[in-house]
């Protein structure tokens, strides 16, 4: 990569952290952005340096928000008996777009994975139980994705959550095994959460 001017090289070592981003396509963005005006590039390094200063995580539910209050915690317009658990803020605005949950979210930001150090301090459970008594929850849906991490933190939980004698339940198969949530058709989302059930 060498043969590239420097900035040009170190542009293409940052597109690489994207996801999906290898060297050929780092480099085919990184000529395309030098095709652009430069008002164009300084508009879009904006959008990005003040990207984590606008939108932070509610300290609630850890979803994303950009206003002082959140909007996902709003509980005269959510049913605050219902708590969906997902693993990343993402996952939310897959299940609001099947309008069949109008329940609460809680964000675990990581899943169980022993062999990657992954354990279940990483789940902050304290916090999530806490938030269950405190929001007086009858039923808990676990939302994870359909993969060996998603299982075994949906078992850790039920086994966990189940001491609080409050029915934990998980989306219904159907939903493609190894899949992430967020690459889930709405249509599957949908019949998967309305199918769901306590395991
Ligand atoms: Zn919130």
């Amino acid at each position: 990569m060498s043969k590239y001017p420097l900035a040009l090289q170190q542009l293409i070592a940052s597109l690489k952290m994207l996801p999906g981003v290898g060297s050929k396509t780092a480099e085919r963005f990184a000529f395309h952005l030098l095709t652009r005006p430069s008002e164009s590039l300084e508009e879009l390094s904006e959008v990005i340096a003040t990207l984590k200063i606008k939108i932070q995580n509610c300290p609630e539910c850890h979803c994303l928000m950009d206003k002082e209050v959140c909007e996902f915690c709003d509980i005269n317009k959510r049913d605050s008996s219902l708590l969906c658990i997902i693993s990343s803020p993402k996952d939310a605005y897959a299940i609001e777009e099947t309008h069949t949950f109008r329940g609460l979210y809680h964000v675990l930001g990581s899943l169980l994975s022993p062999l990657d150090g992954r354990t279940a301090e990483r789940l902050n459970l304290p916090q999530l139980v806490d938030r269950i008594s405190h929001l007086k929850i009858k039923e808990v849906i676990v939302a994870l994705d359909s993969t060996l991490e998603g299982d075994a933190t949906a078992l850790y939980l039920k086994e966990q959550l189940g001491k609080l004698g409050i029915p934990v339940s998980r989306l219904a198969l159907g939903l493609p095994m190894g899949s992430p949530l967020e690459y889930v058709d709405v249509g599957t989302l949908t019949r998967a959460l309305l199918g769901r059930q306590i395991f």
